[in-house]
């Protein structure tokens, strides 16, 4: 399924923004620090982390803007931001 993030701006109907472009930084998740606990998936703003009947989480990054809440929030540690590109 594909999914689209999009807002209304100004008078001109709506846009769709490539969230994905703007990251700098890439969040990595640790499954091994992992408690399945979905707190990232809660928190971030596009979207971008999603959990199965399982509870196991993962991260797609086609809209992932980089913004490191979901490390930030992540109780075990089990996220780390690295640089795009690393
Ligand atoms: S918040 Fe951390 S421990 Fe919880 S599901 Fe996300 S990565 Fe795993
Ligand atoms: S870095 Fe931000 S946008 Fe990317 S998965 Fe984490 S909370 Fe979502």
């Amino acid at each position: 399924m594909s999914r689209n993030f999009i807002t209304p701006i100004g008078d001109e109907g709506i846009y769709t923004l490539d969230t994905g472009s703007w990251r700098t930084f890439r969040p990595i998740m640790n499954k091994d620090n992992c408690v399945e606990c979905g707190i990232c998936m809660s928190f971030c703003p596009v979207g971008s982390i999603t959990g199965n009947k399982q509870k196991i989480y993962a991260i797609d990054y086609k809209f992932c803007k980089g913004c490191g809440i979901c490390a930030y929030e992540c109780p075990s540690k089990a996220i780390d931001m690295v640089k795009e590109g690393d």
